[in-house]
């Protein structure tokens, strides 16, 4: 900083940080920004960057994470949760700092590091180009994932259009995607979700109550407005899966959970993943304290079933979220709507253990059955795999199709770039799309939504019951 910068205003931050505004201002392709000192950890020294204004202040970065799918694979140690998830995606990251739908519960918003810390939005503008060039390089892939760590239809995005590009990457490439959001998506995503027949709309709504959600989440949707655009995207016989995510028990009634799935039922929706909320011990109490601050009723009773730790991380109490659960798989069977969890464990004894096939009757969990998708040869396009398991690959070696053929794959690791690369399928069987217990093909996968749910299971049996695992009271 020279000498003769001076620090002209200081500005408290939607989470706590401050932002110290210097008296240098500039302009670039991006706009005009004000130079101003950010720290990357809350309350920590600050380093000069450039702020942009417009639309809101927010930074600009040209940092890139490279394509990969989940962080754990099925057989980690006893002392690591393993990956529950029976979803193949590529995750994501258009937009990253603080989110500014400032949900209390976000773990995102929650942590303390990185340029969260910062408490401004940052767009990370040349990502969509340089997850082309890298995408180019692999041979294996799930859906785009857009996204699992910020809100794609971003108050940004209008400026920088880093969604839609990277919904494009993922098209060009004949990849199937699916957004997961907490606002009103414009017209051009349901063109992006048209463009691949296995492609999905999800949204995140973990309350019925329309005054706790939006004291949840203030920069959401009232609820009424998103019922409206899943009837939009339903008609359009766009998949819908919904987030029920996280469920904040105590604060959250089992009556307000039913009442989002009567809710979503009449307005479309066609699958529901369940997951409570979750926390770090150390956060453990700052989320107590947001649920308060917001006026939420029965902070108490959150604190008294938020009791149960399961591998060094706190979740509301096993017999609790087993009951819930046991009631929701009633209410949706009888609604007609599919339901998984999103890494619910039980306690094992070690570091816990998947709940999901006591409560899973969809085909994967985040809704429809997606196949892997592999180059037929080095630069060709991608093409989903024939015959690949409706479940996705955890569980595809003791129960599946196994039809690619690959260890890598069949062992449900944790894929990073360089494994997306290595893996690589040649040898398809196209014979194999006639298993009873493929993906639909990319040609039935065009048809309406209530086939996809009900081609495989029409009974919506659970996995446990369907492969004779026996009663999650035993277990849990
Ligand atoms: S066949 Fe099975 S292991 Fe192979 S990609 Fe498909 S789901 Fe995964």
């Amino acid at each position: 900083m020279s000498k003769r910068t001076k620090r002209i205003k200081k500005v408290k931050t939607a989470r706590g940080g401050n932002i110290e505004y210097l008296d240098e201002v500039g302009e670039d392709q991006y706009g005009t920004y004000q130079r101003a000192l950010l720290s990357m950890t809350r309350g920590g020294k600050g380093k000069p960057y450039n702020v942009y204004m417009e639309p809101s202040p927010h930074l600009v970065l040209d940092t890139s994470p490279s394509p990969r799918g989940w962080y754990k694979g099925k057989n980690e140690s006893d002392r690591v949760r393993p990956r529950p998830c029976y979803t193949e995606a590529l995750l994501t990251t258009p937009y990253g700092g603080f989110c500014p739908l400032n949900c209390a519960h976000c773990y995102v918003n929650g942590g303390t590091r990185g340029y969260r810390a910062t408490g401004l939005p940052a767009a990370h503008v040349v990502y969509p180009d340089k997850l082309r060039a890298q995408i180019a390089k692999i041979n294996v892939s799930g859906a785009g994932y857009i996204t699992s760590f910020s809100e794609p239809f971003h108050q940004l995005e209008p400026k920088y259009h880093v969604t839609r590009r990277l919904a494009q990457v993922f098209i060009d490439e004949g990849l199937p995607i699916f957004y997961l959001s907490r606002s009103i998506p414009p017209d051009w995503a349901i063109d992006t979700l048209q463009e691949n027949a296995y492609s999905y709309m999800q949204w995140s709504i973990n309350t019925g109550n329309p005054d706790h959600y939006r004291k949840m989440s203030p920069g959401s949707y009232d609820l009424d407005d998103v019922y409206e655009r899943i009837q939009d995207f339903s008609e359009q016989g766009i998949f819908v899966s919904i987030q029920v995510n996280p469920i904040v028990a105590g604060i959250t009634k089992l009556a307000d959970i039913m009442l989002l799935l009567d809710n979503l039922k009449q307005a479309g929706a066609h699958h529901c993943i369940f997951k409570f909320v979750e926390q770090v011990a150390n956060n453990r109490k700052s989320l107590m304290a947001r649920m308060g601050k917001r006026g939420l009723p029965d902070v108490d009773k959150f604190d008294k079933v938020f009791s149960q730790v399961i591998g060094g991380v706190y979740t509301v109490a096993q017999d609790v979220r087993v009951e819930w659960l046991k009631a929701i798989l009633e209410h949706t069977r009888k609604l007609g709507l599919t339901m998984s969890t999103c890494y619910e464990y039980y306690n094992d004894g070690h570091a816990g253990s998947n709940l999901a096939p006591w409560f899973t009757t969809s085909d994967q969990c985040h809704g429809r059955g997606v196949p892997v998708y592999y180059r037929p040869s080095p630069g060709a396009p991608f093409q989903p795999v024939p015959g690949c398991y409706r479940k996705g690959c955890l569980y595809c070696s003791d129960y599946g199709t196994r039809a690619c053929g690959n260890d890598k794959l069949l062992h449900a690791d944790a894929m990073e770039y360089k494994d997306l690369r290595e893996t690589v399928i040649r040898e398809v069987d196209d014979e194999l799309w006639a298993h009873v217990d493929s993906c639909l093909m990319p040609e039935d996968a065009k048809q309406s939504t209530r086939n996809i749910i009900f081609y495989s299971n029409p009974k919506m049996l659970t996995d446990a019951e369907m492969w004779g695992w026996g009663e999650v009271d035993e277990i849990c």
